[in-house]
């Protein structure tokens, strides 16, 4: 069969072209058209024979309802055989849009829709294509995604042509999706009434209109084995790509912790917009991070989008389920077959490195704001020398009773003094304080992080002491020789000299650079707190 692609650029023009798309449907044929949702495959539905045909070209299961799209309100009583006023409600307030409500049906819905339920899913889609189809034709017209049973549902003509092509006569293009995921559904048979799937039409919207709505527990969980689906569409193995995807719970930093531990878990990324400088993986965006609507309208032309780059593992990135989100949500765990992965609570350890002037004391604040435990490397040294403790003794041993003030707390020039200047001498001061330094930070360490808490390593000699084998991830903080200076002479006085004998002492920035995992930028010019955002939320 050769499949027409209709462009409905402008609606006006176009006439011809949905008059034969309706004569098409008319006649028992299957016609693909763009919905505000995702692209549908609609046929008469009150006739069972051309219903028959959308299961065919879909290969979808026949237990799995259609829903019936119409073109004004009133038409919800050529199907439903009572209409209460909370549907009436409901289409005032959200119709036509991404809702589909539930009724008891005629008898001359054919069971092929419903089937074989008592039961109709009914909506008015906003899309004028839609909207001039539905009229053109006459009828209602049952229509579920596009798409072949079980992979992402078609958000462009050109998706439906990859999955319909010589399965259909006709496929209308009206552009992309403006939402992205299929409707939100909602049944009154029930009371409350119930979201059987979450979509663009919030449960707090509807409660708004219905007062208490309950949200099916398979929004973001399996149907449990045995139990009887609400809507038969959730049992099903849905929306998947072909590459195998799981899910990374967490912020973008504990992503990349888990793709650092678990080499070879993926050959590409579902990642939001902003993202992808930072992920060593072929990466696909779908939306940012704080907008559910625009990971809706991405989300199955990612999916899409991931299998044309010919991965056969991926990770995605883990939306938040609020709101829109649930929708988001319950497609995504669905494509990725439930798995969803976390690291290892040991792993969730982050070292961060940068030279003097760099702003890690900065960054280190606005982490522990976000309730990161930072362990301070310097003040652990400072603590393993305190008065009393057997480090002091032991330096005491190594280089003079007399390195300590009359207080008893150690005099860091006298030390210094004799320490520094002689390699020899210098390895011995590392010898007795490192490891017990290294020791303490460790323990704290893995402690918070075993109370599931972020923990951030600030240590001025991150690779060199060994600490980044602790870390499931290591972020170099950067600003240019210049600024750092500056900001060195402003804020500690330092002279041009003094500040280079520091930088001398510290980790050199090529080494830095090479070992790193990643780069926050905090020269004037930048942005810290958006990198931060980005990574760390
Ligand atoms: P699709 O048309 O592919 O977006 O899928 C339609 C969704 O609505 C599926 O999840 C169906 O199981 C669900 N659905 C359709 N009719 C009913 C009904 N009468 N009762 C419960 N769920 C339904
Ligand atoms: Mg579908």
């Amino acid at each position: 069969m050769e499949t027409k692609l209709y462009k409905i650029d402008d609606l006006t023009k176009r006439t011809n072209e949905i008059e034969a798309a309706a004569a098409l449907l008319r006649a028992g044929q299957v016609v693909a058209f763009p919905t505000e949702t995702v692209y549908g495959l609609a046929a008469n539905a009150l006739d069972g024979a051309a219903v028959r045909k959308i299961f065919e070209a879909k290969g979808r299961p026949q237990d799995n309802p259609l829903i019936v799209h119409i073109a004004s309100p009133d038409e919800m009583e050529t199907v439903a055989s009572s209409v209460p006023d909370s549907a009436r409600a409901l289409a005032a307030a959200f119709w036509p849009g991404p809702l589909t409500i539930i009724l008891p049906k005629k008898d001359c819905v054919p069971d092929t829709v419903s089937a074989g339920l008592s039961t109709v899913a009914i909506r008015l889609p906003a899309h004028p294509v839609a909207q001039a189809v539905i009229r053109a034709a006459g009828v209602p017209l049952a229509a579920p995604s596009a798409n072949i049973s079980g992979f992402p549902s078609p958000t462009t003509a050109r998706d439906v042509m990859d999955d319909m092509a010589g399965r259909i006569p006709a496929v209308l293009d009206g552009g992309a999706c403006r939402y992205g995921i299929e409707s939100t559904v909602i049944t009154l048979v029930t009371d409350p009434p119930r979201i059987l799937r979450p979509g663009a039409v919030t449960p707090a919207q509807l409660e708004r209109v219905l007062g208490k709505v309950e949200v099916d527990e398979t929004a973001l969980q399996p149907l449990e084995a045995g139990k009887q689906a609400q809507s038969p569409g959730m049992k099903y193995k849905h929306y998947a790509p072909r590459a195998e995807l799981s899910i990374v719970r967490g912020s973008l930093a504990h992503f990349l912790i888990y793709l650092k531990t678990h080499p070879g878990a993926a050959d590409a990324a579902l990642c939001f917009e902003g993202e992808t400088p930072y992920i060593p993986l072929k990466s696909v965006t779908f939306g940012k991070k704080d907008d559910p609507l625009s990971q809706a309208q991405r989300l199955f032309d990612a999916l899409r989008e991931l299998d044309r780059t010919g991965a056969k593992k991926a990770l995605a990135r883990m939306p938040d389920a609020e709101g829109v989100g649930l929708g988001v949500c319950n497609r995504l765990f669905r494509a990725a077959g439930f798995r969803i992965v976390s690291n290892e609570k040991k792993d969730a350890i982050i070292g961060v490195c940068g030279g003097s002037g760099a702003g890690k004391s900065r960054l280190c604040a606005l982490l522990a704001d976000i309730g990161a435990e930072v362990i301070d490397a310097d003040a652990v040294a400072r603590e393993v020398t305190l008065p009393g403790s057997p480090v002091l003794s032991a330096l005491q041993a190594a280089f003079g009773a007399d390195i300590l003030f009359p207080d008893g707390s150690l005099d860091r020039k006298t030390l210094a003094s004799r320490a520094f200047g002689d390699p020899a001498r210098t390895a011995k001061l590392t010898a007795i304080t490192h490891p017990e330094i290294l020791r303490r930070i460790e323990s704290r360490a893995l402690a918070a992080a075993e109370n599931g808490q972020t923990v951030i390593i600030d240590a001025p000699l991150l690779f060199s002491s060994g600490l980044d084998r602790l870390c499931g991830l290591t972020v170099r903080l950067f600003a240019s020789e210049d600024v750092r200076r500056a900001r060195l002479k402003e804020r500690e006085g330092l002279t041009d000299e003094e500040i280079s004998r520091r930088f001398l002492s510290q980790e050199t920035e090529n080494l830095l650079a090479k070992k790193a995992d990643l780069v926050i930028c905090n020269d004037p010019s930048d942005d810290m707190q958006a990198q931060i955002k980005t990574i760390f939320f």
